[in-house]
Parts: C-alpha cells; sequence; structure tokens
C-alpha cells in the first residue's frame, strides 16, 4: 500500500457507501468498483454524458473506465439512447422469438468472419461458461487450458488463476470452488508456447478446449506475442481440441472485428459482451456452425436464459454496432494514443519508471521499466505508484480505474476538452506517483 492522503472528501458518496454496506457485502455489486486496492471512498455516479461521468457530490470526472469498456461512443450517445426508448416503449421483454435478436446475431455474425452461428447470453460469465460447456460436450473431454491473469468471468472452473501456487496447481483460488471444480482446469503462464504444448503432451485426448484472452486486459493489457495465438490455434488443432477466444473485452473495441481484426487467427469458438450491449446486460458466444450445432434445441448440449436476446438490450447493442464503423474506430485508436502519449511524457519528466502497454485503443499504465509479458511480470510492477497516481487524477477530476491490473478505456466522445484536462492533471499524478512510498500494510 501506498501512504496516501485523499485529497479531498466526497460526504454524499460516503454516506451511500456507508448505507451499501449494511445491505450489500463491501458496499457494491461487483469486488473492484469497491476501491479496495487504492483506498479511499468510491464515487457513486449518478450521470454520464459523452466522456464525462458526475457523482453524487456534484462533481465532474473524465471517464477513462467507460463502464470497463462498454461505453465505446461515451454516455448517453442520442442515437443509443432513442432506440433503447423506442425499445422500452414496445415492452421489455416477452420471452419469445424477436426481429432485435435476429439483427443482432447478423450484425455479429457479418463483422467476425470465423462466427457462423451465435447465441446471445447476458454476461460475459455466461458467454464463457457456456463457451466451455459446449466444448466439452462437442469433444467429450473435459479438460481445459488457461491461462494465469486471464479473467474470463467468474465462472468456478476459471477462477483457478489468480494466485501463483495455487493457480498453477489447478486448485480452487476461491472458497467455494471445490476441487472437482476447478480440477479439469490446467493453468499455464500466458504467452508461454512450450507450457501448452507440456500440457497437451501430459493429457493426451483429454484436453477439450485451450480458452484465451485474445488480447488480455484483466492483468493490464498484456499483448499476445507474435505467433503467440497462432500457436495456439494450431496446438488445438493438432490435438483435436477447441481454441476458444475470449473477446468479451476486446470485441468491437479494439477494431470492427474486434482482435480477430487484428490478428486474423481463426478460432473455433469466441465470446463477446461489453461493447455488444451498448452498456445494457447482453453477450454472446458463437463460431463454427458444426460446433454450434451441438446446443440445444438443435443438439443435446443444454443452455438457456430467461432474458437472452432482451429486446432492449438487443436494440441498445445494435444501435450501439451500427456507429461503429472505421472513423470511429479510427477516433478511439486517436484518442487513445494521444493520452499514452501525454502520459508517458509526464512520467517521463518525473523520472518515473513505467511502460505504457497497449492492445489497439486498450491499454494500460504499468509501473516498471520492464516489458510485461506475463501476470507474474505485471505483479512485480510497483503498484504504490499507481495508487498516489490513482488518487491524485481522481482529486483533479479523472476517474481511472481503481486498479493497476486494469485496462484504461476511452470513447470517440472524448474531445480536445477532456483530453485537455486529462493532461492538465497528469504533471500533478506523475510527482505524486514519483513521491509515492511503500509502506507495509
Ligand atoms: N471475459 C473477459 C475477457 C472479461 O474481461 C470479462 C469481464 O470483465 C468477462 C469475461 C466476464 O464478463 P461479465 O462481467 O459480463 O460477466
Amino acid at each position: 500500500m501506498a501512504r496516501v492522503s485523499f485529497p479531498y472528501s466526497a460526504p454524499v458518496s460516503q454516506t451511500l457507501f456507508d448505507r451499501a454496506a449494511a445491505v450489500t457485502p463491501g458496499g457494491v455489486n461487483s469486488p473492484v468498483r469497491a476501491f479496495r486496492a487504492v483506498g479511499g471512498t468510491p464515487r457513486f455516479m449518478v450521470s454520464g454524458a459523452g466522456p464525462y461521468l458526475t457523482d453524487a457530490d456534484g462533481r465532474e470526472y473524465v471517464d477513462l473506465v467507460c463502464s470497463w469498456g462498454p461505453m465505446i461512443l461515451g454516455h448517453s450517445h442520442p442515437e443509443v439512447t432513442a432506440a433503447v426508448q423506442e425499445a422500452v416503449a414496445r415492452g421489455t421483454s416477452f420471452g419469445t422469438p424477436g426481429e432485435g435478436e435476429v439483427a443482432l446475431a447478423e450484425e455479429i455474425v457479418a463483422r467476425i468472419e470465423p462466427v457462423e452461428q451465435v447465441r446471445l447470453v447476458s454476461s460475459g460469465t455466461e458467454a464463457t461458461m457456456s463457451a466451455i460447456r459446449l466444448a466439452r460436450g462437442f469433444t467429450g473431454r473435459a479438460k481445459v487450458i488457461k491461462f494465469a491473469g486471464c479473467y474470463h468471468g467468474h465462472v468456478d472452473a476459471l477462477l483457478a488463476a489468480a494466485g501463483s501456487g495455487v493457480a498453477t496447481l489447478g486448485l480452487p483460488d476461491t472458497p467455494g470452488v471445490t476441487g472437482a471444480q476447478a480440477g479439469d482446469t490446467i493453468v499455464v503462464p500466458y504467452n508461454d508456447l512450450e507450457a501448452v504444448h507440456e500440457a497437451f503432451h501430459k493429457h493426451p485426448g483429454e484436453i477439450a478446449c485451450v480458452i484465451t484472452e485474445a488480447a488480455p486486459g484483466n492483468m493490464g493489457v498484456v499483448p499476445p506475442q507474435p505467433g503467440f495465438n497462432a500457436g495456439l490455434k494450431a496446438a488445438c488443432a493438432k490435438n483435436g481440441a477447441l481454441y476458444i477466444s475470449d473477446e468479451v473485452m476486446t470485441g468491437f473495441r479494439t477494431s470492427k472485428a474486434g482482435w480477430f481484426g487484428v490478428d486474423g487467427v481463426e478460432p473455433d469458438l469466441m465470446t463477446f459482451g461489453k461493447v455488444m450491449g451498448g452498456g445494457f446486460p447482453a453477450a454472446a458466444f458463437g463460431g463454427r456452425a458444426d460446433v454450434m450445432a451441438h446446443l440445444a434445441p438443435a443438439g443435446p448440449v443444454y443452455q438457456a436464459g430467461t432474458l437472452s436476446g432482451n429486446p432492449v438490450a438487443t436494440a441498445a447493442g445494435l444501435a450501439q454496432l451500427r456507429l461503429l464503423d472505421d472513423a470511429a474506430y479510427e477516433k478511439v485508436n486517436a484518442v487513445s494514443a494521444e493520452i499514452r502519449s501525454l502520459v508517458t511524457e509526464a512520467l517521463g519528466k518525473e523520472g518515473v519508471a513505467h511502460r505504457v502497454q497497449n492492445a489497439s485503443n486498450m491499454f494500460t499504465v504499468f509501473f516498471t521499466d520492464r516489458e510485461v509479458r506475463n501476470y507474474e511480470d505485471a505483479k512485480a510492477q510497483e503498484s504504490f505508484r499507481f495508487t498516489a497516481f490513482f488518487h491524485s487524477m481522481l482529486s483533479q477530476g479523472v476517474y481511472l480505474p481503481p486498479s493497476s491490473f486494469e485496462s484504461w478505456f476511452v470513447s470517440t466522445a472524448h474531445d480536445e476538452r477532456a483530453i485537455e484536462r486529462v493532461a492538465a492533471a497528469l504533471p500533478g499524478a506523475a510527482r505524486a506517483a514519483a513521491e509515492a512510498t511503500e509502506v507495509s500494510a
């Protein structure tokens, strides 16, 4: 932990947080929102417009989290809002098929070549959980290879990952995940093809699939080394396993066709979420038609959802995807490049060891001077400097992810005024990072 003084209080957020903590574990509905890694009071947001968020104390922030990725057009985009209002006026859930879900599936299939068929669900967790079940059902095998530091939602079998030796042994990281649930998960270091080959060698005919983040953002942004994803694909093909590319974070964000549009490696199955829901709970998994044909009701692998393909969520997602043309990606990429270079300049001036890593427009500022190629590298950074940096930015009205193991996200709405506000905040934050000292907890 760093010795950080919190530059101002947030009394209304604090009151809300106290109320929340009385009725919700830890006061939040998703752990990283709680500021546990950085300390201080989580900001309760009341509204968002373009690149800005406003909190319950009436303070405005330039938002560099964008709801952890989905808000690629910024907040309250008028066309997305209009599509949602129209959909709501027609009814919010029917429990029957509807045209919106067909149109959204068609849009996904049209954009992403390896996706011949797609099934809509409500969260990224559901998408990866269902893709794993389908891979097991299709291959008749049990084991799954995943990478340390990759996050695929809170699927029991996929939580075996975050913690060093325990993760390596495939033991549960989280109480509540049994040895049986995690026992078929093989965890290997990211960007290490040799370890993948070894796992296939040790378990012949037992591995159903390899699941990987297409370009990881959940240990901070750690792009695949050249040839890594292609190597995974080849290892899977050789050993009769499926290659699952988790594009929940990268999908429709890193390009029109997500990370597949960047590296062109064709997965057997893919998972999506975040951007495709336009800020609503919509996600999907899809891929080869012969594999997807094993899903109920076409095939025997069961998967279902009361709100899957919800008409409001599909309307929001479709409106957002239709606005995401080449010009939109150029704009998001340019905003990302500009902020990355401003951060580098500010930290460089203060002599702070850092590395800004990106996968297209997703990026992370690691407080280390070494390239981060896997989770072990990410953990070796000086996170206490991030804590000081984060609070300085927050106090100056810039909202960063409250963790040094996350991607920063920008949008088409981040205009010159918003970028200038980030630029103005950076020198003070860089100084705070330079002056930060580690204290033992
Ligand atoms: N997969 C990846 C790569 C993710 O980044 C996430 C969430 O951050 C998920 C899966 C889980 O998605 P959700 O939070 O919608 O369940």
